[in-house]
């Protein structure tokens, strides 16, 4: 944005970097980023895309729901979680067990989301953008952590221990 003029549309994968390492937490991880701003966007845009996504990866029969939350640049901001694909949303297994994947819950959180915090186009007013006249959604999502949950992948470390009986499931 503060390159380009209104409108953006745009996918960003990088690499991100924590101090955090076990099951499903890696120090370094994949994440992409979405960011869309034009005139008339709103939140049933992002929750048309999200939900558009949450199908095409996990099956044309699921829902998803959007939780408010706190993230720095947006405003509102959501979590947002997809139905369970191992209970049907039920949170319950066939045998009549608790699903340990959602915790029961029939939902699983797959990403962070919101609006564009107005405040942010004023940082890069200069190029056009102008509260008033656009507006704008962002999510961010781990692409390991979605691997994770698409394929059942138990332990988020296996995707970097370069182990070729691993990764030649994907090839
Ligand atoms: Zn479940």
């Amino acid at each position: 944005m503060e390159v380009q003029e209104p409108p953006v549309y745009v996918i960003v994968p990088g690499k991100c970097y924590r101090r955090d390492s076990d099951a499903t937490h890696t120090p370094m991880f994949h994440q992409v980023e979405g960011l869309a701003v034009d005139e008339d966007i709103t939140l049933a845009d992002l929750k048309g895309v999200l939900l558009e996504f949450a199908r095409a990866i996990f099956g044309r029969e699921r829902e998803i729901r959007l939780r408010s939350s706190y993230f720095p640049f947006t405003e509102p901001s959501v979590e947002v979680d997809v139905s369970c694909f191992a209970c049907g949303g039920s949170g319950t297994l066939a045998d009549g067990s608790r699903d340990p994947l959602c915790k029961g819950s029939g939902w699983i959180e797959i990403l962070g989301a919101g609006m564009v915090d107005p405040n942010l186009y004023g940082f890069v007013a200069d190029k056009g953008y102008d509260p008033e006249r656009v507006q704008g959604f962002a999510f961010g999502m781990g692409i390991e952590r979605i691997a994770m949950l698409r394929h059942g992948v138990p332990d988020l470390r296996m995707f970097f221990d370069n182990d070729l009986r691993f990764l030649e499931q994907f090839g």
